[in-house]
């Protein structure tokens, strides 16, 4: 049966450690599509540096040779802010019968509860945390316990939604701060981004002057 990975995530921009961690996920799965859903009004951290359609332009160049991956652009169209709860439920709706992974980083897990409807996510999707290089975060209690019954391996997937993965791929040590950063320095990026993204940021002046906290 065909599974649905769904990569939410604010792509600001996308860059290697997105898409390299979605490629690898692919290999686990042998029959799988991957969708990349850029955030229009991301609810739980400071807004984008660029809109919208910017990072939706430039996860479709990212992907555009991958054939397993999609960029969907259905949070661009909703009002107000994003929540992933309605995204997994529009995907539910959509694939009703077939099994729907939902995939975040650890630093995106570890914030879980305080996404909106979060303990009913996996009534919608399973969730494949990713692990991710940086400094140790601990998971609140809340998430602990409310995680024990559900984490299992992925092999041991026998529904469609309900459980929690967690996953150990090959690390790539990138984030999207960095390459922002590096862009107000004027810094390459070319270790990080790939060419068409790179060319997409220098033609449409993309982060040069944008305020970068430290
Ligand atoms: P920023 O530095 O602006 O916070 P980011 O690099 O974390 O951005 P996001 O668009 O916020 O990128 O991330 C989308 C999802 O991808 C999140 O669940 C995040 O944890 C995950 N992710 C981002 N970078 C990596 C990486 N290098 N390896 C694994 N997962 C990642």
């Amino acid at each position: 049966m065909t599974s649905t990975l769904i990569f939410g995530g604010t792509f600001d921009p996308v860059h290697y450690g997105h898409i390299r961690s979605a490629r690898l996920l692919l290999d686990f799965f042998e029959e799988a599509r991957l969708v990349m859903i850029p955030c229009q009004v991301p609810p739980h951290r400071p807004q984008p540096a660029v809109n919208a359609w910017h990072r939706a332009n430039m996860l479709n160049l990212a992907v555009s040779e991958d054939q397993m991956i999609c960029v969907d652009d259905c949070e661009l169209h909703r009002e107000g802010k994003s929540f992933t709860f309605d995204t997994l439920k529009l995907y539910r709706a959509r694939f009703p019968d077939e099994p729907l992974f939902f995939v975040l980083g650890y630093d995106s897990w570890v914030t879980l509860t305080t996404w909106y409807r979060w303990q009913e996510l996996t009534d919608l999707a399973h969730l494949i945390v990713l692990t991710r290089p940086g400094g140790r975060i601990v998971e609140r209690e809340e998430l602990r316990l409310w995680s024990v019954g559900k984490v299992v391996d992925l092999d041991a997937i026998s529904c469609n939604s309900g459980n929690v993965i967690r996953l150990s791929l090959e690390q790539f040590d990138i984030s999207a701060t960095r390459v922002r950063e590096a862009l107000v320095g004027r810094q390459d990026i070319a270790e990080w981004v790939p060419v068409p993204v790179m060319n997409y940021i220098a033609e449409n002046n993309l982060y040069r002057d944008i305020h970068v906290s430290t």
